[in-house]
């Protein structure tokens, strides 16, 4: 008889193939599910390490897992990763050719493989489901589990007749994993899977490694330069609303000479492949992008996500700024907002199937206007949205906390200014007009209507019109005051009149700009690391990726090349030392890898074989 895996077996696995020690929150529990063949339902955010969580048990236990995922371009990214590994794993799909196909059934015939993808509707085919009894199944893996459900941002309805994996494999356990995490969502997916009494395991959705930043929009151009100009030649992905804001932005920014390349659903299939492949390729190290690109992508390298307009729910920015950091390395995501853009998405809303579908999309715009205009953590404001809340007082990595932004002292006195304004323009004109009044433009059309000579004018000529455009958007986004009618003008509600009579204080941005912050994730995360050697491996990943023709982040991920280039390893054993190095990913790798790290520690009179210290992250 075969002896069941234990989670020790595992964790050596981990070890030996990934290059582990250790595994991350959550992972030991999901594992444990699999290995004792319980059903389960595994929500993580993005970087998670979900994957980990069936791979390895599948490594560790006897018979092969089948994985179902939507995409090929995910299945290609995990195989290529776990073939680096050294693990036999396979995918069956219809852009192989029937020579391929055949040699990953022979594979499964003689039991060689440990995992096997595929996609739903061919797992769910009479046929296939025939053939998968003749082997010996360990575990089935649902990725991207939300596709079941009709309430998740991704329904895919060929993902509903997985039910019948149940039925066919009564007694091979089935777990599903996904980063999205209503209530809705996973019921559908307990309930659609016909799952027995699933272990529900939810991790923290915080993402503790990114660094949140949000600001009114002044000046896109600038703005996105002066994020990208602190992540010189890292990748990076800034996306816009419309596709005439990309192709505007990709021609600035390649003017300035950044590299850069375009993706939208204007473009040609061929043209998007090209420019998504140039980007994983790391050929170019920006994506202008709308929201059309990011599925599929596991990129984990990617170090900033810029967004130049303000995404139409909190869900969609998770899911957007959550492509930053997957490696688990600090990475910044930053938010250029304007009150425009509320507009822009209440009137492509209005046009939403049913008064009740138009009800839920505004309210979820409401409150992503609210986190844009809020003065509160970003951390914060992001997970409590979720159902779930940070523990201790500061995040220490989003603008607030890291004390960019401050809140002004005099904050209800200029809020009173501003709210009595637009009280005497007659709650008839918008935020710029407004603004103009109030900083005593010289304006024609507020001459000419002698709005000069309100008592109002000039109150605020102290400050910008753009700081006081953005305390109309805060003052906005914190219900004092409302946009209505085609033109959106401002008027008063009736919390804005509590703030009239002083009986609500709102919180307004101070205009004095405080420098960019360092979280301490990253100065954590580059802790004792040389960064010229750091540099030096990376273009030695590239050029052996590029030779395999594998994405660069599959060679090595950014973690462990900052581990070695932390560690300086000397030997084969200390390069094992390494996170992310297995005994494969050693064999093939480390007499290059350690020729380069010697010569360039020679060079610059490094000392070698450097152990991090006690209590470092690594
Ligand atoms: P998800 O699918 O949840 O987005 P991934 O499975 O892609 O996450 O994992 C995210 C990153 O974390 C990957 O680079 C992966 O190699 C790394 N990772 C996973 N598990 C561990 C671990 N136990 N220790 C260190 N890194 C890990």
């Amino acid at each position: 008889m075969i002896e069941r895996a234990t989670l020790q077996n595992v964790q050596g696995e981990v070890k030996r193939y990934w290059g582990y020690d250790t595994l991350l929150p959550m992972q030991e529990r999901a594992m444990e599910c699999v290995l004792h063949g319980r059903d389960s339902i595994v929500i993580l955010p993005t970087g998670g390490g979900k994957s980990l969580c069936f791979q390895a048990p599948a490594v560790a236990m006897p018979g092969m897992a089948v994985v179902v995922s939507p995409l090929i371009s995910l299945m290609k990214d995990q195989i290529d990763s776990l073939t680096e590994c050294g693990i036999a794993a396979a995918r069956i799909d219809s852009s192989q050719s029937p020579l391929e196909r055949e040699t990953v059934i022979e594979q499964i015939i003689d039991r060689e493989l440990k995992l096997l993808y595929v996609a739903p509707e061919r797992l769910i085919s009479d046929g296939f489901i025939r053939f998968l009894h003749r082997v010996p199944l360990s575990l089935i893996a649902v990725d991207e589990a939300h596709c079941v459900s009709m309430w998740g941002h991704d329904f895919r309805p060929e993902y509903r007749r997985l039910g019948r994996l149940k039925t066919e494999f009564p007694n091979v356990a089935v777990h599903a994993y996904t980063a999205t995490a209503t209530e809705q969502v996973r019921h559908d997916i307990a309930h659609q899977l016909h799952l027995a009494n699933p272990e529900m395991l939810i991790g923290s959705f915080d993402r503790p490694n990114l660094v949140y930043r949000v600001r009114r929009r002044s000046n896109a151009v600038e703005q996105v330069c002066a994020v990208l100009d602190r992540h010189r030649n890292e990748s990076a992905i800034v996306y816009s609303i419309r596709r005439a804001d990309v192709d505007q932005l990709c021609v600035k920014l390649s003017q300035r000479g950044y590299r850069v390349a375009p993706y939208h659903a204007g473009m040609s299939p061929e043209e998007r492949k090209r420019n998504q492949d140039a980007f994983i390729a790391e050929e170019v190290d920006i994506i202008v992008a709308t929201v059309a690109f990011g599925m599929g992508i596991d990129k984990s390298n990617v170090r900033a996500v810029i967004h130049t307009g303000m995404p139409k729910s909190i869900e969609h920015y998770q899911q957007e700024s959550g492509r930053a950091g997957r490696d688990g390395l600090e990475a910044e995501c930053c938010l250029f907002y304007s009150g425009a853009d509320y507009g822009i998405w209440s009137s492509i809303l209005q046009n939403g199937e049913s008064v009740k579908a138009r009800e839920i999309a505004l309210s979820k715009l409401n409150d992503m206007y609210n986190y844009c205009t809020g003065l509160a953590c970003r951390h914060r404001g992001l997970i409590v949205y979720f159902g779930q809340d940070l523990t201790g007082e500061s995040c220490n990595a989003c603008d607030v906390c890291l004390e960019e932004i401050d809140s002004m002292d005099g904050s209800l006195e200029v809020a009173q200014k501003i709210l009595s304004c637009v009280i005497r323009l007659g709650e008839r004109f918008g935020a710029d007009y407004t603004a103009a009044v109030l900083t005593g433009s010289r304006d024609r059309r507020i001459l000419a209507r002698q709005h000069d000579a309100l008592s109002t004018y000039g109150l605020l000529a102290d400050f910008t019109k753009n700081t006081t455009r953005g305390w109309i958007e805060q003052l906005a986004g914190q219900g004092a005051l409302k946009r209505e009618g085609e033109y959106s003008v401002l008027c008063v509600t009736e919390k804005g009149w509590r703030v009239l009579r002083g009986e609500e204080r709102p919180a307004l941005l101070s205009p004095a700009k405080k420098s960019i912050a360092v979280s301490k994730g990253a100065i954590d995360a580059w802790e004792g690391v040389d960064r010229g050697l750091f540099e030096t491996l990376r273009g030695l990943r590239k050029n052996l990726a590029s030779r395999k023709n594998l994405p660069a982040y599959i060679v090595f991920s950014d973690a462990a090349l900052r581990d070695m280039a932390r560690r300086r390893p000397s030997t084969r054993d200390a390069f094992l030392q390494v996170r992310g190095v297995g005994r494969v990913k050693a064999e093939q790798y480390a007499p290059l890898f350690l020729d380069t790290i010697s010569e360039y520690s020679r060079a610059h009179t490094l000392p070698m074989d450097v152990h991090p210290g006690r209590g470092h992250p690594v």
